[in-house]
């Protein structure tokens, strides 16, 4: 399969940035490398001339995301995590599997919280195994909950519901952070941590787009289609959402940067907007004649979601770059591809 021309123009910007970091013939274990972060980051690293095992169950991962990759320097293990057993040497783990979307980890409450819970542990034996040079997990602003401190630092402890419909998702990264913080303390691993905010971009939910799919290529998909734009509630709670080559640019960065073991990371865009500030938005950029329709807010969503960042800026000298339009306009030629 061909690499759609846009996501093609952004790996080139990628690998620019990020050509200093010496990866070339280092194998990567990627977990959920077949995901919307994961394949970015596979392609990153095929780019980088790493070589590549993408570990993935295929439940919200698709074929269709790596299967340019396909050659001698990428393979794909068809397997859950929490099960797996490598056949190689590996020199970095990057623990990316887990169901993200609220409406389809609560369909598959138990392997979500199996994967974060069960999975990270398996990889993290599978890292000291291996006496590996960098582990990251992919954790989540969710670990924060209903957040009251806003823009949210890393040493906010959270308002999370342990008993909510977001908990499956909330409680399993809270527990995969402190099994990835405890291994680096008792066995000295090279841990890092990534706190990712909303990350949106080219790949996000392909399989499921309508009924499961977060909501700026949910809400793309209805403007392309003239179909209403479904927003929760009165749209007045807010995401700060940030473009996935930022992103990938901070996770690279979080990882392969010397001396930062046991670091927890904010990664995101500190760009607040309110949800229907994004509905008329992307009406706007789409050209669009879907009307707005208020759908009732799902239990336990968030008020305001905003991080942080001063400390991936002073840290990793991170910043994202891509502003709303620009990401989303790229989202837009994507989906209209
Ligand atoms: N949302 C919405 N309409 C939709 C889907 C989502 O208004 O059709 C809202 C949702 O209630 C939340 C925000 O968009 O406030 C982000 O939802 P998403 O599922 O993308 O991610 P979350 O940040 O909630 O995990």
């Amino acid at each position: 399969m061909k690499l759609n021309p846009i996501i093609k123009k952004d790996l080139d910007i990628l690998r620019d940035s990020l050509s200093r970091h010496m990866v070339d013939g280092k194998t990567f274990l990627v977990a959920g490398g077949a995901g919307f972060l994961g394949s970015w980051f596979c392609d990153t690293l095929n780019t980088l001339n790493a070589r590549i095992i993408c570990v993935d169950n295929l439940l919200s991962g698709s074929d269709d995301n790596i299967s340019h990759l396909k050659k001698d320097a990428f393979q794909l293990v068809k397997s859950d995590i929490i099960s797996y057993k490598p056949t190689e040497k590996i020199d970095y783990i990057v623990n990316m599997a887990c169901i993200a979307s609220p409406p389809l980890y609560q369909k598959h409450p138990i392997q979500t919280l199996d994967a974060s819970v069960l999975g990270t542990r398996n990889l993290l034996e599978i890292a000291r195994k291996n006496d590996i040079e960098g582990f990251l997990l992919s954790s989540t602003s969710e670990i924060y909950g209903d957040a009251t401190i806003i823009p949210t630092p890393e040493d906010y402890w959270g308002n999370v519901n342990p008993i909510g419909p977001r908990s499956i998702y909330d409680e399993g990264k809270r527990v995969a952070e402190t099994y990835s913080l405890s291994y680096c303390q008792k066995y000295g691993l090279p841990v890092r941590i990534a706190r990712i905010f909303n990350t949106y971009g080219p790949r996000l939910d392909t399989k499921s787009t309508n009924q499961y799919g977060r909501v700026i290529v949910k809400f793309i998909d209805q403007a392309l289609k003239s179909e209403s734009i479904t927003v929760y509630g009165d749209g007045r709670q807010t995401r700060s959402f940030c473009y996935i080559t930022d992103q990938i640019v901070g996770l690279f960065k979080l990882l392969l940067r010397q001396g930062i073991d046991g670091q927890v990371v904010n990664l995101g865009n500190d760009d607040e907007r309110t949800i229907l500030e994004l509905a008329k938005f992307i009406i706007k950029l789409t050209n669009s004649k879907s009307e707005i329709t208020f759908q009732s807010l799902p239990k336990d969503d968030p008020k305001r979601r905003r991080p942080d960042i001063r400390k991936a800026e002073e840290l990793l000298e991170w910043q994202p770059k891509v502003s709303l339009e620009e990401g989303l306009t790229k989202t837009v030629a994507y989906t209209k591809h």
